[in-house]
């Protein structure tokens, strides 16, 4: 039987954003690789090997998938959120360029998932109506130097900025440090939003301002939000208020 690996994810917490595409292919897989608390989130299969891994694994983990795809079995390497979006599938894709040449003739899928940021989004309305980015405070990977020079070009830019990755045991005050560098060009007034495991039965909202937030409020289950210019509140009696951007730059249509 010939080999395949599908990198999927699990979307933001909730069954019922997992893709149906990202369930079928958990549904046919012999083997799951993955990190522990994301297989947990997956419907066990009677005779489905599990291979639970720490999260800081990632390299090792996409080899030990690909090994496995190129003995012949149906691998699916488990993310949460979207595969693509700071997860596994890069992580597969390097090991493959630096791999086995035989591993690039595997049958390798990527299944698209929701990820937190759209999650976080939909929590609260539109903000993500115009041009955003995503940065990820995690310096794991890469210098906490490159992380602010991005930073600083995404608010020079007026994006809606989307921090994954805003909190860790071992990184105390990195997002305090992050709010202090959008504060030198952005208003107090910007709106940022802190949602914590959006997409759940859990989700929860804190809407503030850039001038009022509090760093101590991120921790790693939480997507911050930092609105453009142009990001604003719609106040509702005894509700939480919407948030939004508006498409056209020019503001408010009527
Ligand atoms: N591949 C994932 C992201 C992995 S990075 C995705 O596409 O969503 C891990 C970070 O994602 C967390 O630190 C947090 O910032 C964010 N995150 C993941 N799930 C979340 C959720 N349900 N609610 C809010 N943030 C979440």
């Amino acid at each position: 039987m010939t080999g395949s690996l599908v990198v999927v994810g699990t979307g933001p917490g909730k069954a019922d954003l997992m893709t149906p595409a990202t369930t079928a292919a958990l549904a046919k897989a012999t083997d799951l690789v993955g990190y522990g608390p994301y297989l947990d989130r997956v419907p066990v299969v009677p005779d489905q090997c599990r291979h639970a891994s720490d999260n800081r694994v990632e390299l090792e983990r996409a080899k030990h998938a690909l090994l496995l795809a190129a003995q012949g079995r149906q691998v699916v390497v488990v993310s949460g959120g979207d595969p693509g979006v700071f997860a596994m599938a890069s992580a597969v894709f390097e090991a493959v360029e630096s791999g086995d040449p035989a591993w690039r003739g595997l049958d390798i899928r990527v299944e698209p998932g929701v990820t937190a940021m759209l999650a976080a989004a939909a929590e609260v309305g539109a903000p993500l109506g115009g041009d955003f980015c995503a940065i990820s405070l995690s310096d794991n990977l890469k210098a906490w130097a490159t992380i602010e020079r991005r930073l600083k070009a995404a608010t020079e830019a007026d994006f809606v900025i989307a921090l994954y990755n805003p909190a860790s045991k071992a990184r105390l005050d990195q997002l305090g440090t992050a709010f202090d560098l959008l504060r030198t060009v952005k208003s107090a007034d910007t709106p940022v939003l802190f949602v914590r495991a959006a997409g759940t039965a859990e989700a929860t909202v804190i809407t503030t301002t850039l001038g009022a937030a509090d760093p101590a409020r991120a921790d790693m289950r939480t997507l911050v939000l930092v609105g453009a210019s142009t990001t604003r509140l719609i106040a509702r009696e005894g509700l939480p208020p919407w948030v939004y951007t508006p498409r056209s730059e020019r503001g408010v249509r009527s």
